[in-house]
This record gives C-alpha cells, structure tokens and sequence, in this order.
C-alpha cells in the first residue's frame, strides 16, 4: 500500500506554461506566456536588487507597505487587499476556502485553464458554460449554476481569447446569481484596457458582500518572475483569506519590486499605448494576410488559423525562426495560436515570418 492522494486530484492536468526554450535556435522570441514587452521596470529591478543583502529577514506578513502603495494608486482601501504569491494563489485560495468536494464551480468555456485546476484540487466539480463568439455568455454561466455552485470565475479580458464583456452584463451576472455564490472577476489584463467604460470588477465588489476582484504584477508590471499578485474583497472575504493563505506567501523580493514597479513613472501608461498601437498593426497584418484574428482588449492576439493541422504548421514554422506562440489546444482552440504583443521588432517579426507562410501555404496548394 502507498499513499494515495483523492481521487480527483489524478484527474487534474498539470498546468504547461509557455515555453521559453527552442533547441538549436541562437535567438528566441518568446512570445508565450504574455509577459511585458519591456520586461521589469528599472526602479523595480534596483529595489530587487538591494534587497540582497537583507535576505536573512522574513517578509512583512502583513504587506503594509506594499497594500497602501496599490490602495493609493487604484483608489482602494487597503484593508480589503490581499496580497498573494501571484494571482494564481488566490484562485487557489478562494477555491479551498468557498469550494470543495460536493460543490460546483463554473467558469466559461475558454475561461483561464487555473480555474479548473484550482477547482479540481479543492474537490469542486467544474462546470464550463458553453461561450458565444469566443466570448463568455451570461445567460449560459447562470443557466450553468444549480443548488450546488459556490463559485464563479471570469477572466475580463478573458485569456486565451481576449474578449471582454461590458460592466452592464458583468452588472447583470452578478444580479442573476445568488447571493451565496462568490463571483471573482480575474483582471490579469486590466491595465492594457483602453476602454473609457472598463471598470475591472471593483465597483462590483464595492456594492456587495460577495465578488472579488483579482489582479497581478506579472502583466504590465512585468514581474512574473516573483509571483506577485493580489485580490480587493469584501471586508469577510478578506478575513478568510487571511486565515488560509500562508503567513509570508508575497516574499520580499515580491514586495519591494512591486511597490517599486508602482512608482515607476508613466509605466503603465507608456506599455499600454505600445500594447495598444502594436495589437491593432499586428492584427492588421495577419488579417490581410487573410489569417483571422479574434478582437482582443489584452496584451495578446488569438490567431485563428482555421483547422488544428493550419495552426500546427504555422507553430512550426515560426518555431523554426525561433519564434515561441502559445498552443492553445488545452483550451479547445487547436485550430488558433496566442500571440503576445511583444516589442515592435517582434511584432514584425512575427507578421513577417507569417506572410513567409502563407505564401509558402499557397505555392503547396498551387501545386
Ligand atoms: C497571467 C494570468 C494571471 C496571472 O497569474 P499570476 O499568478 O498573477 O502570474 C491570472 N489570470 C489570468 C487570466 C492570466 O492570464
């Protein structure tokens, strides 16, 4: 006999990041996983780097600092932050602590692959609600929701798709379910949302007693690599959190390149008018060359190649350039590759070598 963990958890795929290596290639564009065009922000990179010789001391539990310097700038109380390692460990938290064996959690079709696997390991059953559009549909995720839910997640933007729902159907989701189910509304992507409408879910989780609201320094903010991310919640909710997450679980280095990050000048401002001009000349790109790209509010394109087999080849093709996109087969969309927006010599790049392969496509066909 050997220990056994629950049965549910074999069930679990284990997540497949983006990949960062290429065999034999000198030079990789990685184009994967999302990340900032213009990696860390330098005052960030100085506030990690003096930390070094401070590593003997254990990080603030509390994250004072760091949850006053994000409450300043998004004009929240910080008292209903919660700082997380990544965004990832606060699904995983919400999960534990509102999910569990004999509860649901639903969550859209191509909704962000974590809450299911986050779902799975708390025991939840997961429900996908069928999408439309590659958009999620909010009449399919209430009609999705039985005595049993407890949770409800959406991406807005949604990864892998970049679509976004307006606040009056996030407004309408929210009055649909009831009160015991918890909505969290995950804004990885909010800041390369140049809509004059967006609101990122905190005014939701301001009117009531159950949504929360997620976000993450690993976007923008370009730290992925220190897992840094946090949640706005009711003053409860926050109580939970506090009770199950680990005392020091946003490290030091996390902290203080985070709170750095914040303060960098015009940052935010400066990738999302980037983001913003190289989505729209990329995706133009790729749509004369008769590739579809589906609209996207995010700091990635899905390109829609068609078929598996067209995606396929395409992958291959740039792989062989030394070019690394996301499959996103996991997702139920083999026949489309995510592309993040990366600098603008990468953008090129990649709009480039896909005309080289769409005309090599056409000579095959031609004969
Ligand atoms: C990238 C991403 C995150 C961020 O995860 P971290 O754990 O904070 O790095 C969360 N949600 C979505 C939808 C994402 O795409």
């Amino acid at each position: 006999m050997s220990p056994k963990p629950r049965p549910e958890i074999l069930s679990i795929q284990p997540y497949v990041g983006g990949e960062s290596t290429l065999q034999g290639a000198n030079r990789v564009y990685k184009l994967s996983s999302n990340e900032g065009a213009f990696g860390p922000p330098p005052t960030a990179q100085a506030a990690y780097q003096r930390l070094g010789s401070e590593l003997h001391r254990y990080p603030d539990g509390d994250a004072r600092e760091l949850r006053e310097a994000i409450g300043a700038r998004f004009g929240l109380d910080p008292a209903r932050i919660v700082c997380g390692a990544g965004s990832d460990e606060l699904i995983s938290l919400l999960c534990h602590a509102y999910g569990g064996p004999g509860t649901e959690l639903v969550m859209s079709a191509h909704g962000f692959l974590m809450y299911a696997i986050s779902g799975a390991a708390a025991g939840c059953r997961v429900v996908k609600a069928p999408e439309r559009n590659l958009t999620a549909d909010v009449d399919a995720i209430l009609a999705a929701v039985s005595p049993a839910t407890r949770l409800v997640f959406l991406a807005n933007p949604n990864n892998p798709t970049g679509s976004l729902l307006p606040q009056s159907e996030l407004e309408r989701l929210r009055r649909g379910l009831p009160d015991e189910v918890l909505l969290v509304i995950d804004a990885a992507y909010a800041e390369y949302v140049d809509r004059a409408d967006y609101d990122p879910g905190s005014a939701l989780v301001a009117a009531g007693e159950n949504t929360v609201m997620t976000r993450t320094f690993s976007k923008i903010f370009g730290l992925a690599a220190l897992r840094l991310g946090w949640a706005f919640a009711p003053a409860a909710i926050v109580d939970v959190l506090h009770r199950v997450r680990g005392p020091f679980n946003a490290n030091a280095a996390a902290q203080a390149a985070g709170i750095a990050a914040l303060a960098e000048p015009g940052w935010v401002e400066k990738c999302r008018a980037h983001n913003s001009e190289w989505r729209a000349r990329l995706s133009g790109m790729l749509a004369d060359l008769g590739i579809k790209v589906w609209p996207s509010e995010a700091n990635f394109i899905l390109a829609d190649f068609g078929t598996p087999a067209k995606a396929q080849s395409a992958d291959q093709f740039l792989r062989a350039r030394g070019i690394i996109v996301r499959r996103v087969a996991a997702y139920g969309l083999a026949q489309c590759l995510r592309i993040t927006i990366g600098t603008a010599e990468e953008c090129t790049l990649v709009a480039e070598s896909l005309a080289h392969f769409v005309r090599m496509e056409k000579e095959k066909a031609d004969g």
